[in-house]
């Protein structure tokens, strides 16, 4: 446990330090890279998004357009936030959970179509471990975290008539979707910070900056490299938490980083402590503590696929990594007292060697 407390702080520490070179600068900040050619400055921007900071940083001539490159790309964020948020009562998602239960087919955006069509696609190859119809069950746990009870038994049985991806009905030739069972409510908790953050990269590169790398609280998207190197580079938190460095590096280009775990929201009950993250066989958060790094070709994947694997635990999980072209996973879980460290065969091809370099 006192491990596990450790871990976290490291890993709050990196995350603090991964962000606080965009965080503490003013929204127009401006490194140059004495590396880079004149025309390659690096610019960094950093705005509150989806709730969190929203950090850019590319490679840019100059600061008026990498200025108009970053507003368009937060702008975007902006918008998918209205679309993808189950917080507000007029996004889109919102509106379509309103419709459970009343037999109609909703069109529905792009944007939320491909969310939800990807998110479709990874409950079926994890049988259902990933759902993004868990909404009934993630709000009886805010409710149990608020009041600090487990929701009583009838109340998860009622949950569970309400969740199940089969629940949810996508039609691919109308783009429309359908929400079968009455008190059904989606969540893209787990997958809409990754879309947006290749969605921001997307604005970027088609504004003509491709060197570019986007984070959002322990999810990021890298596109191409920095000037002169192989990627951009990130810092895990360290495998073995009481014997802290030599530290491990990855370095990422054209591909996505998410992290899931438990470490930043849980609640702990009768002496339980239950995870965020939702197991939608159970209705319960996860009380099998770990931390789960996944690098994937795209950050929604990453994303996805780091909750996915936090619910299907490291044999099952690692087999699904395996088996997505691109894909890499990190496991630190804490079984009993002791720290036990899982990574798939594909990690060693990202982390660092001597000559990757800085970015
Ligand atoms: P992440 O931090 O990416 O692992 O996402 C966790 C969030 O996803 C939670 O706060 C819920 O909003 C949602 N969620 C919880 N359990 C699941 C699940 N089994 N499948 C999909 N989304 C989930
Ligand atoms: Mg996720």
């Amino acid at each position: 446990m006192r491990s596990f407390k450790i871990l976290s702080r490291l890993l709050i520490l990196l995350l603090a330090v991964l962000l606080t070179g965009c965080a503490s600068r003013k929204d127009l900040s401006r490194l140059t890279d004495s590396k880079s050619k004149p025309a390659e400055t690096r610019f960094e921007f950093t705005r509150p998004e989806m709730g969190m900071a929203f950090h850019l940083t590319f490679y840019a001539s100059d600061s008026i357009t990498a200025s108009n490159a970053a507003n368009a790309a937060f702008a975007h964020v902006r918008q998918l936030n209205a679309i993808f948020s189950d917080y507000e009562d007029d996004s889109e998602l919102t509106r379509l959970s309103k419709t459970a239960g009343q037999g109609r087919a909703v069109p529905v955006s792009e944007d939320l179509w491909r969310v939800l069509s990807q998110a479709q696609g990874f409950s079926r190859r994890s049988n259902g471990a990933f759902d993004v119809t868990v909404g009934p069950m993630v709000q009886q746990w805010r409710r149990a975290r608020r009041q600090r009870a487990l929701p009583p038994p009838d109340q998860l049985a009622v949950a569970r008539g309400s969740v199940g991806w089969r629940k949810l009905e996508l039609d691919a030739n109308h783009r429309t979707a359908s929400l079968i069972a009455p008190g059904m409510r989606l969540d893209l908790g787990a997958i809409a910070k990754g879309y947006a953050l290749d969605a921001a990269l997307a604005v970027l590169r088609s504004s003509g900056f491709s060197r570019a790398f986007v984070t959002c609280g322990g999810d990021m998207a890298a596109g191409d490299p920095p000037p002169g190197r192989k990627g951009w580079r990130v810092e895990l938190a360290p495998l073995d938490p009481t014997n802290v460095p030599p530290a491990q590096f990855v370095v990422l280009a054209n591909a996505g980083l998410a992290t899931s775990g438990d470490l930043f929201q849980r609640v702990i009950l009768n002496g339980v402590r239950y995870s965020h993250i939702v197991d939608p066989r159970t209705g319960l958060g996860l009380t099998d503590h770990s931390l789960v790094v996944v690098i994937a070709p795209d950050a929604a994947a990453a994303d996805a696929l780091a909750t996915t694997v936090s619910v299907l635990g490291p044999e099952e999980g690692l087999k699904l990594i395996e088996a997505t072209p691109g894909a890499a996973a990190r496991i630190l879980r804490q079984p009993a007292d002791r720290m036990e460290t899982r990574t798939s065969r594909r990690l060693g091809e990202f982390l660092e060697t001597r000559t990757d370099g800085k970015h």
